[in-house]
């Protein structure tokens, strides 16, 4: 079992992000009477979803979506606005005995932040042309401008602290428009929560009602844009943040245990925290999928390494984010021969789902994002690869029979079965 995964792990650590990050530290007032009416109603509307979620089990035709009325509702402030089912996302379909399941691949975003270098923009494009969807985890505290800052009381911190800056109000207005679009596309919308805190006093020092608070938060400063921005001239994102947001990934991989008690109440579908796990089919911990980033043969299968940026990074330069620019073009066909390695292996064997996780970043003049460019063009176009978000992923799990999933969890990576004995 698993023996063509097993090998050296060298310096392949399980993180991510904490290199690009440094921290600011203030303190002011905040307006818990607004989170805690915001958590109110979250539950409420939760328990609905979750309701719905769990109904199609039996029939794999479109999950149990409230009846619409066809009209848009805007939300709360006028910063969301509920349109109807999202348009153009896969639709589940069970398997029939004996068909190969699709090669699904997913390209997730941490962050989330239309900046001055238009990664968001970049690839919402990309994915778009490929005919891919991709999952960007947003953060919270990019829809919250600086000068509001101290409406945000991170766990364990001062109000307003972040390891991270705080966008320009200029680059808020412009991930409000590339938000809207990427939902359009059929893009997914997630959560890399707010002040991505790491190591001591992060996520991974958190109890579960500080975890409930860091989501609470997010909700809150996600569908009060409006409030807190002031822009008048800004129509309604086009869905709604409580049922589009199903899921997350917690900054450098941190706190899992407690966040996967702390989602319980939120009707969250998955989580993508998990700090690494072989490519093998997924399975449910505590209720919801647990998509991990996975272990690649790195350096022609040397050893294995996560399938994210920063573990690149962390290996090439030695998580120098500038290193030494004679090495660029080897370490970013390094990086694609990586991608590569770990996608053929399934898609020739196991079909176990691709995950692949990436910030919006220029680490070593970018190799990490041209990386990624290729490997949407190799992959995206191949027969039988979807290009998926996590979320239509949990749905086609969903409708898949315990059983089909169970054998498909005992397959290594790189084998091909008969697959009438596998599905059937
Ligand atoms: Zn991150």
């Amino acid at each position: 079992m698993k023996s063509s995964s097993t090998g050296r792990r060298r310096k392949a650590r399980p993180t991510e992000g904490g290199r690009v990050t440094r921290p600011v530290v203030l303190a002011l007032a905040v307006l818990l009477v607004v989170v805690s009416t915001v958590t109110g109603y979250l539950l409420l509307s939760h328990e609905n979803d979750l309701a719905a979620a769990v109904s199609p089990a039996k029939d794999p035709g479109p999950s149990a979506e409230p009846e619409w009325d066809g009209r848009t509702k805007v939300l709360g402030d006028g910063s969301t606005s509920y349109t109807g089912p999202q348009e153009g996302t896969l639709k589940p379909v069970r398997l029939k005995p004996g068909e190969k399941p699709p090669q699904f691949v997913v390209f997730s975003w941490d962050g989330g932040l239309e900046g001055s270098d238009h990664l968001f923009s970049h690839y919402r494009e990309l994915a778009k042309q490929y005919d891919a969807h991709m999952t960007f985890f947003l953060t919270g505290i990019y829809l919250l401008p600086k000068a509001k800052k101290d409406l945000y009381h991170p766990p364990q911190h001062s109000p307003g602290a972040a390891a991270i800056d705080y966008a320009t109000d200029e680059h808020i207005r412009e991930t409000l428009e590339q938000l809207r679009a990427a939902y359009e596309d059929g893009n997914e919308i997630g959560t890399h929560f707010n002040g991505h805190f790491c190591g001591a006093k992060g996520g991974g020092d958190w109890s579960v009602q500080e975890w409930k608070s860091e989501i609470d938060q997010f909700y809150s400063f996600v569908e009060h844009w409006k409030t807190n921005t002031g822009y008048k001239d800004i129509d309604p994102l086009p869905f709604d943040f409580k049922k589009e947001v199903t899921g997350g990934r917690a900054p450098c991989l941190e706190g899992q245990k407690n966040l996967l008690k702390a989602i319980k109440g939120y009707g969250w579908r998955y989580d993508a925290s998990s700090a690494g796990d072989f490519q093998i089919w997924p399975a449910k911990k505590d209720g919801v999928w647990d998509f991990p980033l996975q272990m690649l043969p790195y350096e022609s299968g040397k050893y294995q390494g996560l399938s994210m940026d920063f573990n690149f990074l962390y290996n090439q330069s030695d998580g120098e984010t500038q290193g030494n620019p004679a090495e660029f073009p080897k370490w970013e066909q390094q990086t694609v021969d990586s991608y590569m390695a770990g996608f053929n292996r399934v898609y020739y064997g196991s079909r176990a789902p691709l995950f692949i996780g990436n910030h919006f970043e220029d680490w070593n003049g970018g190799i990490y994002m041209r990386s990624i460019d290729q490997v949407v063009k190799n992959v995206c176009t191949k027969k039988g690869v979807k290009c998926v978000s996590f979320k239509e992923l949990a749905d086609w799990m969903d409708v898949q029979t315990p059983q089909t999933l169970a054998r498909l969890r005992t397959l290594d990576p790189a084998q091909s079965p008969d697959w009438s004995s596998v599905v059937k």
